[in-house]
């Protein structure tokens, strides 16, 4: 386990936060305290820029293309090597099933491997341009790199974000959430341990407010990375405009599965309850929204409620469906949600049920499917970010387009029909950044561009694609 109370990695050394303070980190399983972590503010944030602009024009900016990729395939073995111990430590920090926990080290370690493939494959291109002249587009890292990621897949974020920027030649400089970054501190000792040369990875652990709100803010980062709330979101797009720096930011969304009466309905609800239960249900991609056909409305949810009574929740080391939320927080706010669906009179269609390993002490909730919901109420239109699913009949396609389009969110969806037209029609009308016919999430889909639509946020992560956002054009004219 890492030595957590240094848990500040600045120029390959670990350190306390110049401030001495620290924050408890619980365990959601069962609320208690499993070790604790540094609260590094702008201090920590200013030398870990610093260390991080240094590896760029020295070490990491001299490194072949060739080299740097190596360096990040490597560490996709090492995390393979060491998946029991870090899948451990990222159950117990976040209260993730085991078998959850594997998965997301599995995809942090093909992160790693698919960006270090990737590390000498960007290349520019040249321009026809006029008589006498040559011009090329040169491909280059924006620079220094600041991330901010949220809690809900800790490891996995750390693969998306920091492999992407580092295989195209960037430096970094990241703040975890503060209630889980446990296992971000165990990736970084093992990039140290592969030779991941000092400043190229920095990591300042510490609250939103202080440590996040400063790294956003520095005038000597040349591109943000954000994953979160789209209240945070807005902040980090205003702090980094003050200094012209550009975002990518992932927020989140309200993603609709659409089912229609030609669906193969036995397929559709095995998947449609997998989207919404995983990581019990805080995932930005959770499928919260059922969208039925009116015409197989009332069976679909008898087949529906049948299979979401069988849920079931326990602590991470019971390994059951779903395992507790992130915090106390998290839990009241996902109870608020069913409270005041509750008062508004819309019916609870079935439950899953809880497990003796869900203690008392432990930020558990009941799995929720709830309805008919009114498309335009508060349980079809915000994140709830817990098990929630809110079905809604709809009558035809366009019923079921102004629905599914009709949130302030757009970042993925799922069509369940076997009309091929159909699939294309939908496909094209849906304002998501991902569209899945038959299908649903693609188990975490490294090699797929993923990002939103409206609040849902702009830019995409994973696939080459993201390597153009960690990237930037400059173009050369020559006179020959
Ligand atoms: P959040 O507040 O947006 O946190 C995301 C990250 O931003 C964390 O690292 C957080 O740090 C940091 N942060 C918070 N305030 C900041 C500020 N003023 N400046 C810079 N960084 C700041 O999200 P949350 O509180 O964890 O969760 C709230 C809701 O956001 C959830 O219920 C869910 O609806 C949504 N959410 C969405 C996603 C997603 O994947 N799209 C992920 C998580 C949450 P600290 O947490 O350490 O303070
Ligand atoms: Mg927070």
């Amino acid at each position: 386990m890492p030595q957590a109370t240094k848990s500040i990695y600045i120029n390959g050394v670990w350190k306390a936060s110049e401030n001495g303070k620290q924050i408890d980190m619980l365990a959601p399983s069962n609320g208690k305290k499993i070790g604790a972590i540094s609260r590094g503010d702008k201090a920590d944030i200013d030398k870990a820029v610093f260390a991080a602009r240094s590896a760029f024009e020295g070490v990491w900016g001299q490194m072949a293309a060739v080299d740097r990729g190596r360096l990040l395939s490597r560490l996709g073995v090492k995390i393979l090597e060491n998946i029991e111990q870090l899948a451990s430590i990222e159950a117990l920090d976040t209260g993730k099933p085991m078998t959850l926990a594997r998965n997301d080290i599995t995809a942090t370690a093909r992160y790693f491997e698919y960006y270090g493939g990737a590390a000498d494959k960007i290349h520019g291109e040249t321009i026809p341009f006029l008589n006498g002249y040559q011009v090329m587009i040169l491909r280059e890292p924006r620079g220094v790199a600041g991330h901010i990621i949220p809690w809900n897949y800790p490891a996995q974020m750390y693969g998306r974000t920091i492999a992407c920027a580092l295989a195209a030649g960037n430096t970094t400089v990241l703040k975890p959430a503060e209630e889980a970054c446990m296992s971000i501190i165990r990736l970084t000792e093992l990039a140290h341990e592969v030779g991941v040369p000092p400043g190229v990875i920095n990591l300042v652990t510490g609250l939103g407010e202080e440590a996040g709100a400063a790294l956003s803010a520095h005038n000597g980062i040349d591109f943000m990375s954000f994953t979160g709330s789209p209240e945070v979101g807005t902040l980090i797009q205003k702090a980094a405009a003050e200094n012209h720096v550009p975002c990518v930011l992932e927020l989140g969304g309200k993603s609709p599965q659409i089912v229609f009466d030609d669906a193969n309905v036995d397929e559709a609800i095995r998947v449609i309850i997998a989207a919404i239960i995983q990581n019990t249900g805080q995932t930005c991609s959770a499928g919260s929204r059922v969208l039925v056909q009116r015409s197989i409305f009332e069976e679909f949810m008898d087949a529906l409620a049948k299979r979401f009574r069988s849920i079931k929740v326990g602590s991470h080391e019971s390994d059951l469906d779903c395992g507790p939320v992130i915090s106390q927080v998290q839990c009241e706010r996902v109870k608020g949600f069913l409270e005041r669906a509750r008062k508004n009179g819309i019916e609870l269609i079935a439950e899953g049920s809880l497990d003796e390993t869900a203690v008392a002490s432990g930020f558990y909730v009941t799995p929720a499917l709830l309805g008919p919901v009114d498309p335009a109420s508060e349980l079809a239109q915000d994140e709830v970010f817990g098990p929630v699913l809110a079905a809604i009949p709809f009558d035809d396609e366009d019923d079921a387009i102004a629905i599914a389009n009709g949130t302030q969110f757009g970042l993925i969806a799922g069509v369940w029909t076997e009309s091929g037209a159909r699939q294309i029609r939908m496909a094209k009308r849906l304002r998501v950044g991902q569209v899945y016919l038959n299908a649903y999430g693609a188990g975490g889909g490294i090699e797929l561009p993923f990002g939103g639509f409206k609040k849902s946020g702009h830019g995409r992560e994973k696939g080459f694609e993201a390597l153009k956002e960690y990237t930037v054009s400059k173009t050369v004219v020559i006179k020959h």
